[in-house]
């Protein structure tokens, strides 16, 4: 297996840290409001590399972490008048609902940075000690960022230019050493969240959470570290300083990084104000479908968000079900029966296509690749069964088809019948809830609903729902 390490800049065999393990860190969202269908891409990528390890027979430890306590989440819960866990509690639950609905697995473990504040404290202690770190008057502690030799060697940046850079923008009132010094912990301001701390009280910097949760749950030496590439530089490389710094050893072996996606080729941001939120575009359409839009693109390249390519991509999605459901249904009418050797014969040539499939994941996680030999699988599969096939044979195709689409997280059963009766209740319930003029449970369930892709209209017969 081949992947493309940022830090050497070079695709390299994978080699884990210990033999049938992998331990890998991704990167979370800062977790203020919905998350938007960027913040989408690396979940559903790295849960891709993920579900392809474990295909693998690799036991992968899985840690991916809510940063729960940053300037935007102080923002909003002044805005509303509430406190910054209300508003990171909020949109961690709302996270999760939009990961499920993604098909994005859970994480082994989920951190939150708020809970691990003491061993940030303890970083941070082990840095100074050892001259990495050291507090400023006003009681920031900054990291010493030219004591760490190898500094800008994930980001290929260079001390001088970055110094260069900061010329024009130094901040008056710093009590830095140095201008590439940054925080590690940073003194509170009247009405924010605070913590106890050796220096003063005050709340960590972003970066320092990373480098304690992922030492914290997968140990000093991982195998993966990814994010957006926009965490390169530099929350990456600031997290490499603090953790080698501290730990002495190495701090990932394998630096994974997806481009962005993009809406009219520039990087969909809630700050630029360019931006869907899952939530949105999951009202339009099954959010299956915007997972099979985001692997229909290697994960290197950038990506531009359209109607049309989610339009093709519900299309493709919809011929691939297509052919699963067809299977089924003839399972469900095979007059049974072993597999005839023409049919033998049939799920030999099959199995080269699994080859395919493994190949373009093996070359870096070529899902775009991996797609097209699934679509490969649905064309054979579709000339060569009928109402005549064995069961044996129906059996075998349909495994490896919901094999692959599995590694892909793309799932093959509709469930309508369930559902429907399901619909049906919950309707019921909103309709009481509405008669007791409890609109917020009324809201909720139509919230519910939507998230599973039911849109409910209010017509003169009464209440009436749709798939989206
Ligand atoms: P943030 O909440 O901004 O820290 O972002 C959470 C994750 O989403 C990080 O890994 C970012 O790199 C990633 N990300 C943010 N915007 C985009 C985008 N437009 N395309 C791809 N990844 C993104
Ligand atoms: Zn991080």
């Amino acid at each position: 297996m081949k992947l493309f390490n940022t830090l050497t800049r070079q695709k390299e065999e994978f080699i884990p840290l210990e033999e049938g393990k992998v331990k890998m860190y991704v990167c979370g969202p800062t977790v203020y409001n919905y998350i938007h269908i960027g913040n989408a891409r690396p979940m559903i990528v790295f849960d891709t590399v993920r579900r392809y390890m474990e295909y693998k027979g690799y036991e992968v430890n899985y840690v991916s972490n809510f940063t729960d306590v940053d300037d935007k989440i102080i923002k909003k819960a002044i805005e509303e008048g509430v406190t910054s866990e209300e508003i990171s509690r909020r949109f961690i639950e709302e996270c999760k609902k939009d990961m499920s609905s993604l098909n994005v697995k859970t994480a082994t473990t989920h951190p939150l940075a708020t809970k691990e504040i003491q061993g940030m404290i303890d970083m941070i202690s082990a840095l100074i000690e050892k001259g990495y770190a050291y507090r400023a008057e006003d009681g920031t502690v900054y990291f010493r960022t030219r004591k760490f030799k190898d500094y800008g060697k994930l980001s290929h940046k260079n001390l001088d230019d970055l110094q260069a850079g900061h010329r024009d923008i130094k901040v008056t009132g710093d009590f830095k050493e140095d201008d590439l010094d940054f925080v590690l912990w940073k003194p509170k301001k009247e009405g924010e969240p605070f913590w106890e701390s050796p220096w003063c009280e005050g709340r960590p910097g972003w970066h320092i959470e990373c480098s304690v949760m992922s030492k914290k749950y997968l140990g000093d030496e991982i195998d993966i570290h990814a994010g957006g590439e926009d965490l390169i530089f530099p929350h990456h490389e600031n997290e490499i300083a603090q953790s080698e710094a501290a730990n002495g050893v190495e701090f990932a072996k394998y630096w994974m990084h997806n481009a962005f996606l993009n809406i009219n080729n520039k990087k969909m941001s809630k700050s630029s104000g360019n931006f869907f939120t899952v939530r949105e575009i999951g009202e339009k359409y099954d959010l299956q479908v915007l997972r099979f839009f985001m692997l229909s693109a290697h994960y290197r390249s950038p990506l531009n968000f359209s109607e049309d390519l989610m339009e093709a991509a519900k299309n493709s999605l919809e011929r691939i079900v297509t052919a699963a459901e067809n299977l089924k249904h003839l399972q469900e009418n095979a007059a049974g029966g072993e597999t005839s050797g023409q049919e033998s014969q049939w799920l030999k040539e099959a199995q080269g296509y699994r080859e395919k499939f493994e190949a373009a994941m093996e070359d870096d996680f070529n899902t775009a690749d991996a797609v097209s030999s699934v679509f490969e699988l649905v064309k054979f599969i579709n000339t060569k069964v009928s109402s005549e096939s064995s069961r044996a044979f129906l059996e075998k195709l349909s495994d490896l088809l919901r094999e692959l689409c599995d590694v892909l997280g793309i799932i093959l059963d509709k469930e309508e019948d369930i559902l429907e009766e399901e619909i049906e209740n919950l309707m019921k319930e909103r309709q009481a809830a509405r008669k007791e003029k409890n609109f917020k449970r009324a809201d909720e369930i139509r919230d519910l609903l939507l998230e599973k892709g039911i849109v409910l209209k209010d017509t003169r017969e009464g209440v009436q729902w749709k798939r989206a």
